[in-house]
């Protein structure tokens, strides 16, 4: 038992990554308690609803999991999940419940920064004894802790947001990967400027004048407008997309699976909301913002094509938003020869 216990810890605090450590938590609770069954859920919200939507789920030792959501994947209300609804309401850390046909089911919520991104439900046939509870509450500690520790490595520590290392990671590991029925459709990429495809998104975004900002009012105010420039990045966009702090004044946004023309009014409505806002002391600040459709060339390329969109939003006046493709077809900007291309040429 020492020996499974250790090992199963070790397993544990190795991961770097939630999906995998969600999996080796819930792989060292069945091993050490033998239980039943085990679902992870996420919780999230979209256009300021709560959902939960199935992460993994283990049955008898078999353990399946959904590594990235889409929007079209099943998703269910709040409502549904009376046990995580009531945790949520009340800060619970459990909800123990025996269902009508007799399962002990426990509801596991994980508190991070006052919130539930997770919930870990356990279905057992039999009541859990001492021994058993003593287990699933420890490993389930440990999880809670590690996942804290896990999350500060993640973030930037000023805004909350993502920091430049996790998006060098989540973004080479193509957790934005496209779908490969939308990947290999020639019809996608005929529909590419329509505007009616879907598609996702990458955009760079910089404060306008931030130096003017940092020399006039002092480095606090300027610290200070960009928590409230994070704040409006997290309200403008959905729990899907993601924000990252890339540097100084610079943020990047990867937006989940919409059309162009709904990609260029979501990033519109984000610049508008900042140069809305009255910004303490400071007043007035603006951003100006390139992006660009995630297609298959390389991290660094599709990079590199926002920037060239953000420097020529920059070199126009400021405070607008710039699409790299439309740059490259009205001929503002000479698209530069893809890898692609000269492995076919050759
Ligand atoms: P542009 O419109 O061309 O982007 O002009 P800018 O002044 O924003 O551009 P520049 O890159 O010259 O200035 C960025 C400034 O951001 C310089 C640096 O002092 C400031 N900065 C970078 N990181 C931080 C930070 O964490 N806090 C504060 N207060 N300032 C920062
Ligand atoms: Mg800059
Ligand atoms: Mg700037």
């Amino acid at each position: 038992m020492m020996k499974l216990l250790l090992k199963n810890l070790t397993d544990i605090t190795a991961q770097r990554e939630n999906t995998r450590l969600a999996g080796s938590v819930v792989t060292a609770l069945y091993q050490l308690t033998k239980v039943h069954q085990i679902r992870v859920h996420d919780i999230f919200s979209l256009r300021e609803e709560l959902f939960v939507q199935e992460k993994m789920f283990l049955d008898e030792g078999r353990l399946s999991t959904i590594a990235e959501h889409t929007d079209d994947d099943p998703k269910e209300p709040l409502s549904n999940f009376p046990a995580i609804a009531e945790c949520m309401r009340q800060h619970k850390n459990e909800h123990y419940v025996i269902d009508s046909d007799g399962t002990h089911v426990l509801w596991l919520p994980v508190w991070l920064h006052g919130k539930v991104n997770t919930c870990i439900e356990i279905r057992h046939p039999h009541a859990y004894d001492v021994a058993m509870r003593e287990l699933i509450d420890g490993v389930f500690a440990i999880y809670c802790n590690y996942q804290s520790l896990l999350d500060y490595s993640e973030r930037d520590a000023l805004t909350g947001l993502f920091n430049r290392k996790t998006f060098d990671e989540q973004f080479s590991r193509h957790a934005f990967a496209i779908a490969p029925h939308e990947a290999h459709s020639v019809d996608n990429n005929e529909r590419r400027h329509s505007g009616n495809a879907k598609s996702h998104w990458l955009a760079v975004v910089d404060i306008d004048h931030f130096k003017q900002v940092n020399d006039q009012y002092g480095h606090l105010y300027g610290d200070e407008v960009l928590i409230l420039v994070a704040n409006i990045l997290r309200s403008s966009f959905r729990s899907h997309d993601r924000i990252f702090r890339f540097g100084g004044e610079e943020f990047v946004i990867l937006l989940r699976s919409t059309t162009l023309d709904d990609a260029r009014k979501i990033f519109d409505r984000f610049r508008q909301h900042v140069q809305d806002y009255d910004f303490p002391q400071v007043g007035n600040v603006t951003v100006s913002l390139g992006f660009v459709s995630i297609s298959h060339e390389t991290p660094v390329v599709i990079l590199g094509h926002a920037d060239q969109a953000l420097y020529h939003a920059k070199k126009n006046g400021r405070n607008r938003i710039c699409y790299y493709d439309e740059l490259v077809t009205s001929g503002v900007l000479s698209p530069e020869i893809s890898t692609n291309d000269i492995v076919e040429f050759f």
